[in-house]
């Protein structure tokens, strides 16, 4: 039986062809390649995980430059993260083809957002999970997973949902900044910046992950949050019962749809641009010609 993921239910909403493309490991091998962003992003979730790891980093001892060190070590692939070395080697050659300048700048970048989220974050936080993955079932023929960022158990017993985004958040969510700046330099007026805003309850993968934790931890999800680490946001929601219901039914019936699907039909997108596939698939290439769309694979990344 498979397992579903909520970002791969999404990208099955997306574009059918796009999901089965990156189902089929020869083909997600020959053409999936990393970005700069999920180099940056990768490397500042494993230093995350590992800085509110207590038995790597007692609370006394998370400082900033800890988090940075640990930040560069996973770029690396070295110290903690030695077991990665040759896949970090190949996912930065594949992501800057030996341009160390281009390497250097995303790197400051994202020693820049680990600095803000530094500014306001809880220290001495002890989450129950970090960058683990958990299943449920959820129907005989649907098993929902999902590999969730942080689960804190709150003082009332309750429990939060963390996910660290990396990228821009959403041009349409509550609260989201204006377009992107270049990446700038720490400024202390940044520690108060920070925005917390309520978000609806349409998130499907903040809720996929409300739901696997109340399943699988039988305890109450009182708050899904993502963490916007370059923005200053956070964007959160409460669920209910009767949200996570529906939520269910929504997710197994998009599950079930995917299960059925024969032919994974292309559908063009405003995304086709920077879909690693797009060398593969005629109707998303025509999409873009079209209407004039001049970035070639791998050169951009849609933040
Ligand atoms: S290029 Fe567009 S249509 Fe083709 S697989 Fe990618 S997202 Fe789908």
């Amino acid at each position: 039986m498979p397992t579903f993921y909520p970002t791969q239910i999404q990208t099955y909403l997306q574009c059918p062809r796009k999901y089965a493309f990156g189902k089929d490991r020869d083909v997600k091998a020959k053409y999936a390649k990393a970005s700069p962003h999920m180099v940056l992003g990768n490397a500042a979730h494993d230093a995350l995980q590992n800085f509110f790891d207590v038995g790597r980093v007692p609370p006394a001892e998370r400082t900033v430059e800890r988090l940075q060190d640990l930040f560069r070590d996973a770029w690396a692939g070295r110290g903690l993260f030695a077991r990665n070395r040759y896949k970090q080697r190949e996912a930065r050659e594949q992501a800057f083809a030996g341009d160390s300048a281009a390497e250097a700048a995303w790197g400051r970048k994202g020693l820049d957002m680990l600095w803000r989220f530094f500014q306001t974050a809880d220290r001495t936080a002890v989450p129950l999970t970090a960058e683990q993955f958990h299943e449920i079932w959820l129907t005989e023929h649907v098993t929902l997973g999902g590999k969730i960022d942080r689960i804190d158990r709150r003082p009332d017993g309750t429990l939060e949902v963390i996910d660290y985004k990396t990228g821009k958040p959403p041009r349409t969510a509550p609260g989201a900044p204006a377009p992107p700046a270049a990446p700038s330099a720490p400024r202390a007026e940044d520690a108060s910046r920070r925005v917390s805003r309520a978000l609806g309850t349409d998130d499907l993968q903040l809720a996929a992950y409300a739901l696997l934790v109340t399943k699988k931890f039988r305890g109450r999800v009182a708050r899904c949050t993502y963490v916007f680490l370059n923005d200053d946001l956070d964007l959160w929601f409460e669920p209910t019962e009767a949200d996570l219901a529906a939520k269910e039914a929504e997710i197994v019936g998009h599950c079930e749809r995917i299960l059925a699907d024969r032919t994974f039909a292309p559908s063009p997108n405003a995304l086709c641009p920077w879909c690693d596939y797009r060398a593969i698939c005629p109707e998303g290439e025509e999409w873009c010609r079209s209407r004039g769309a001049q970035t070639e694979p791998g050169d951009e990344i849609p933040f």
